[in-house]
C-alpha cells in the first residue's frame, strides 16, 4: 500500500481515537472528528495543499489541546515535523482564555507556513460551522465576537498570498450573508447612514 495513504490514514485512525468520545458544540452534537476532517479536506481541495505531512497535521490538529494525547506521542507515531506542525497550532492552556485568544494573533507572523495554513483551515472551518451549525446558546453577538477575531488571527499570518485567504475571506462574507455581524456589515451600514445624512442635511 502507497505510504501516503497510510499516513493520512493512520492519522483518521489516531484522530478519531483520541476524540472518539467528544463532539462538536452544535445542538446536533456532531462528532467531533468531522472537524478535523473537514479541515484537512478543505486544505486539499480548496486551497491545493498536497504536502501530506501538513494534511496529516490538519487531521491531528486538536488532539494535542483537546484530549490527552502528548507531544512524546505524536512524535513517535507520526515524526518530529507532524508533530511540530501540531505544537505550532496549539494554545497553553495554562494561560486565561483571554489571553490565549491574544496570543493567537500576536504569534500569528512567525508561525511556518504549514502551521499557518492549518490555522486559517480550521478558522474557515470554524465560520461555516458558526453559521451552519452554531454552538447552542451562543448569541448573536458572540459569534459577531468569534467571527471578528478569527479575521485578524487570520490576517496576523505569514501567508498574504495563499489561496486560502481569499476562501477565509469568502467564509467572512457568508457569515454575513446568513444574518451573522462583521465588521464588513456593520461599516457598510454605517457609510449608508452617512451617506444619506449628508444627502438628507
Ligand atoms: P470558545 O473557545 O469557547 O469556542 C469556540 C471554539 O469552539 C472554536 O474555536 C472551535 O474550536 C470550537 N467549536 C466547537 N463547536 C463549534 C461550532 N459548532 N462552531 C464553531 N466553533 C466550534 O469560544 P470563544 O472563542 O468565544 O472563547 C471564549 C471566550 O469568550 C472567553 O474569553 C470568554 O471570556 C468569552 N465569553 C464570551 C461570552 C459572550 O457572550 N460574549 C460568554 C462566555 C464567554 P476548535 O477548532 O478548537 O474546535
Ligand atoms: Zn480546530
Amino acid at each position: 500500500m502507497n505510504k501516503q495513504i497510510l499516513l493520512i490514514l493512520k492519522a483518521c485512525e489516531f484522530a478519531a481515537e483520541k476524540h472518539r468520545n467528544q463532539r462538536r458544540k452544535d445542538q446536533a452534537r456532531t462528532p467531533y472528528i468531522n472537524h478535523p476532517l473537514a479541515v484537512a479536506r478543505a486544505l486539499a481541495e480548496e486551497g491545493g495543499v498536497k504536502d501530506l505531512e501538513i494534511l496529516a497535521a490538519a487531521i491531528l490538529h486538536d488532539t494535542l489541546e483537546d484530549t490527552q494525547t502528548t507531544l512524546e506521542e505524536l512524535r513517535k507515531a507520526f515524526g518530529r515535523r507532524i508533530a511540530s506542525l501540531v505544537a505550532e497550532v496549539t494554545d497553553d492552556k495554562t494561560l486565561p482564555k483571554q489571553v490565549r485568544k491574544q496570543r493567537q494573533i500576536d504569534h500569528g507572523p512567525s508561525k511556518s507556513q504549514g502551521a499557518a495554513l492549518i490555522k486559517v483551515a480550521d478558522k474557515i472551518c470554524n465560520l461555516r460551522d458558526l453559521a451552519q451549525s452554531p454552538p447552542k446558546h451562543w448569541t448573536v453577538e458572540r459569534k459577531g465576537q468569534y467571527i471578528e477575531w478569527a479575521r485578524e488571527v487570520v490576517r496576523a499570518l505569514p501567508i498574504p498570498r495563499h489561496r486560502m485567504r481569499r476562501v477565509f475571506e469568502r467564509a467572512y462574507a457568508s457569515t454575513n450573508s446568513v444574518g451573522l455581524p462583521t465588521s464588513s456589515s456593520t461599516s457598510v451600514k454605517r457609510r449608508t447612514s452617512s451617506r444619506r445624512g449628508i444627502s438628507n442635511g
